[in-house]
């Protein structure tokens, strides 16, 4: 009786302190503001993004020409953006346009997006990947969300504010690379380089990235409006198994195919190690404010119940790639006839790493995960291959005007939506503007089902007319509260 009542003591101060901490949670979410709308005219906004999305600027393909056919229709979509502001280009496609603000000391808002989109596979489409169909209030096309819909928001946002007669105080520029997808060299790169020989400091950098994510896999009912305050690094590496070739009527008991496939069962048997810190915990931090009970009780006493909270984010490939280094193989390769036995095979396998991995400790950990395979061990060799872990990104600051500026007009047009920063677990092109600014943040007007987010590289890419017009209105109210402000 005695140790019962002891144990109901101990038990009750514990809920006590749980809960305490969770009520000391308030939340960050800032009220709407009353904003200026512009007035989108929706069938005529609809029909320029859709013409975009006719013209295949597939950038792993050699799309010169159809650059060319873009640049031009968008001279021709949006006039008045094109004489009013200045145009550079670099490398021919790129485009670098200045709207220069009445305030030279101020710092530019820098808006970033990409002209090129990833290859289609025609067959395996609902709609031709190029035709721009309108149907039941979407548009379809391959870069309507990666990432021409975002372009041509911008535009669109520009193109009325210019006719509402509106001039920024602080400068606005719309840097749009050619090359993302393949690497933002010519692009991104060339772009960040000319900003830096012109030593322009950008206010805030914004990039495509999060989105506003309805049916998050966490316990919340609202959608997520995420804004990526840092990306996971990228290290592709090919694993290679040797082994004596021959002919394949007396093969030995070890091949290179086996020795091969015994280096991936071992590796998906080693998973990186999982935490909830840096970008996870902030956004955790942010989000459990709003959370319901219980679950408010369970995100705010992480110290408590992560283990709890990580077996539950494992459960999605989303929330998995959240919390560590992924390792996805994705191209193999082996033999040329079916009856030679092959010298070598190989895998190559796309990681992307936590911050908390460096390259170096992301090998170490493959190495460890085959070291048992002794006796094959000298056959086994692993090399890195593309790295752009040195581009890695660092931490953008969550705590100055602009980033108020910016949760706060997504908070504007995306009322409904619970804001909190995260990390992006693909790449974009803002990683070539880290030496400019410690103010990147990637956020994609748009709204997305989870179910949908397949879409972006996968088949059936499209964009309802709605959230598209609400992307022309959160840019518009973005480059007006960020022109109008002059706080630094
Ligand atoms: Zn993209």
């Amino acid at each position: 009786m005695k140790w019962l009542s002891r144990a109901t003591v101990a038990l009750s101060i514990l809920l006590l302190v749980l809960a305490i901490q969770a009520l000391r949670l308030t939340s960050q979410q800032p009220e709407p503001e009353d904003i200026n709308r512009v007035t989108v005219k929706r069938d005529q906004a609809a029909a320029r993004l859709a013409n975009m999305l006719k013209i295949p600027t597939d950038s792993s393909k050699d799309p010169a020409q159809h650059f060319r056919r873009q640049t031009a229709l968008m001279r021709t979509a949006w006039p008045s953006v094109y004489q009013q502001l200045s145009l550079v280009q670099l490398n021919e496609h790129s485009q670098l346009l200045g709207w220069r603000g009445t305030e030279p000391t101020l710092r530019p808002l820098l808006l970033l997006a990409h002209l090129d989109t990833v290859p289609a596979d025609q067959q395996s489409w609902q709609q031709q990947p190029y035709s721009g169909a309108q149907i039941d209030g979407d548009i379809w096309g391959r870069g309507a969300l990666d990432d021409k819909g975002s372009v041509a928001a911008i535009m669109e946002s520009v193109s009325l504010l210019l006719a509402q007669g509106y001039t920024p105080q602080r400068s606005i520029i719309l840097a749009f690379g050619h090359d993302e997808e393949v690497g933002g060299e010519q692009g991104a790169a060339a772009i960040s380089q000319y900003l830096a020989d012109a030593k322009v400091q950008p206010w805030m950098v914004l990039d495509e990235g999060g989105l506003v994510l309805h049916e998050a896999p966490f316990p919340i009912d609202q959608p997520l409006a995420l804004v990526g305050t840092k990306e996971k690094g990228y290290l592709s590496v090919k694993i290679t198994a040797s082994a004596t070739g021959g002919h394949s009527s007396m093969p030995p008991k070890q091949t290179a195919i086996f020795t091969l496939a015994e280096v991936l069962q071992r590796i998906q048997a080693a998973p990186f190690p999982a935490a909830i810190d840096g970008p996870a915990e902030q956004m955790f931090d942010w989000l459990a404010a709003d959370m319901r009970w219980p679950e408010k009780l369970l995100f705010a006493n992480r110290w408590l119940f992560s283990p709890l909270i990580i077996h539950s984010l494992e459960r999605s490939d989303g929330g998995n790639a959240l919390i560590r280094t992924t390792i996805a193989p994705t191209m193999l390769s082996a033999g040329s006839k079916d009856n030679v036995l092959p010298e070598t095979a190989s895998v190559v396998i796309n990681l992307r790493l936590h911050p908390r991995d460096s390259a170096e400790a992301a090998l170490a950990h493959l190495h460890a995960a085959i070291s048992d395979l002794d006796d094959n061990a000298s056959a086994i060799t692993i090399e890195p291959l593309h790295d752009i872990s040195g581009k890695r990104s660092s931490d953008s600051s969550l705590d100055n005007v602009a980033f108020n500026a910016l949760t706060q007009s997504i908070r504007n047009n995306f009322p409904d939506a619970l804001v909190a920063p995260y990390l992006m677990v693909a790449t974009s092109d803002s990683r070539h503007y880290r030496s400019l600014s410690d103010r990147i943040y990637r956020f994609s007007p748009m709204r997305l089902h989870i179910d949908d987010l397949s879409r972006i590289h996968g088949r059936n890419e499209r964009i309802s007319v709605d959230s598209y017009v609400e992307a022309i209105q959160f840019y518009a109210d973005l480059i007006r509260a960020s022109g109008n402000s002059t706080a630094e």
